[in-house]
């Protein structure tokens, strides 16, 4: 891969590392390395990398900032593109904002707010990038990222670039188009309203107070581990199995919302993986509910 590495470089695309342990990239601070990653500082750099990562046949994954990955230990083949820290531009027009993916969510719905702009309350503790929270329709407070999106800028794995519609973007409950066709998102376009200033900050501190008090934001997790079952919730099932606080390896459902797993230290994804299958199993057997995760699992065991 150094070969690819130095052709990056000479490309001038952006960061790039060779064996980067992914743990350094994910929330859960968990994940084996990756064999070549590139960090792009912008689109035409993403679109040079990808250039070049598809003349060396490489296969490639996209990341944002890993807040809804579990990566597996033995890492990811091929080549990473994290499109976070770059494609980070904003730019709002009116009522309309376009932003790149790697964009802050929380830190867009924080600008919004400032620029009297309402309807982004909900991403204020949604702690990863415009780019995943349109590939995983990333919701929460009741809304969702389609109740605002008018279109998105795709780089899709065939080489085009297409800018998509809402409508064409087929999100429902956590899914996108992407989830059926690879592509990685450049820039989002999202339409808002003229709000109070006032109401839409008095909003954001709610939500954030709700969530500092009922999710464990201080330990590395990735946020809900299992999708809610339809009438029902997730955390609901796990806790009401008693399983808040089990704990396998460095791996512990979380004291304070049994949706969560927090890695208390040195924890594996097989630690998270056996405890995954053990909730799941359980509320299975208690409840006869199938649970399916919302953490996406990536990489090779
Ligand atoms: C404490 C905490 C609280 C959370 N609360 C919520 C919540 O309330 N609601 C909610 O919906 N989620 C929540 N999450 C989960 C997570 O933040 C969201 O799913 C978020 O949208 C993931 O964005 P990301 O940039 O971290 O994506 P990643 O986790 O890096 O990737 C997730 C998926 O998106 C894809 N992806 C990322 N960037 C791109 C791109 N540019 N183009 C194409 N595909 C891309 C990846 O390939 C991957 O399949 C929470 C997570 C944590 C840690």
């Amino acid at each position: 891969m150094k070969h690819v590495a130095e052709a990056l470089e000479q490309a001038n695309v952006g960061k790039v590392w060779v064996e980067e342990p992914l743990a350094k990239h994910t929330t859960w601070r968990i994940g084996g390395p990756a064999d070549l990653m590139i960090q792009p500082t912008d689109k035409e750099a993403l679109i040079r990398a990808v250039q070049i990562i598809h003349q060396h046949e490489i296969p490639w994954t996209v990341i944002g900032r890993g807040s809804n990955l579990l990566v597996r230990d033995g890492g990811i083949r091929g080549a990473v593109f994290k499109v976070a820290q770059g494609l980070s531009h904003c730019e709002f027009q009116g009522e309309t904002v376009c932003v790149g993916a790697g964009y802050s969510m929380v830190r867009l719905a924080v600008e919004a707010g400032k620029q009297g702009l309402t309807g982004l309350e909900f991403a204020g503790g949604i702690p990863g990038s415009v780019g995943g929270a349109v590939y995983m329709n990333a919701g929460a407070h009741g809304s969702d990222l389609s109740r605002i999106l008018t279109s998105a800028e795709i780089l899709f794995n065939d080489g085009e670039t297409k800018i998509v519609s809402k409508e064409e973007m087929q999100f429902s409950y956590r899914t996108s188009l992407l989830q059926k066709r690879k592509g990685i998102v450049i820039e989002a376009t999202l339409q808002l309203q003229t709000g109070d200033r006032r109401e839409i900050a008095k909003s954001l501190a709610k939500f954030k107070d709700r969530r500092l008090s009922t999710q464990p934001f201080n330990s590395p997790c990735a946020g809900s581990v299992f999708r809610n079952p339809p009438g029902d919730h997730a955390g609901r099932l796990i806790e009401a199995s008693g399983l808040k606080g089990f704990t396998i390896g460095g791996a512990q459902i979380s004291e304070m919302h049994a949706n969560f797993i927090v890695n208390r230290g040195g924890a594996t994804a097989t630690d998270v993986l056996t405890l995954i299958e053990y909730a799941r199993a359980t509320v299975q057997k208690n409840f006869n509910v199938d649970l399916h995760t919302e953490v996406l699992v990536i990489g090779e065991g």
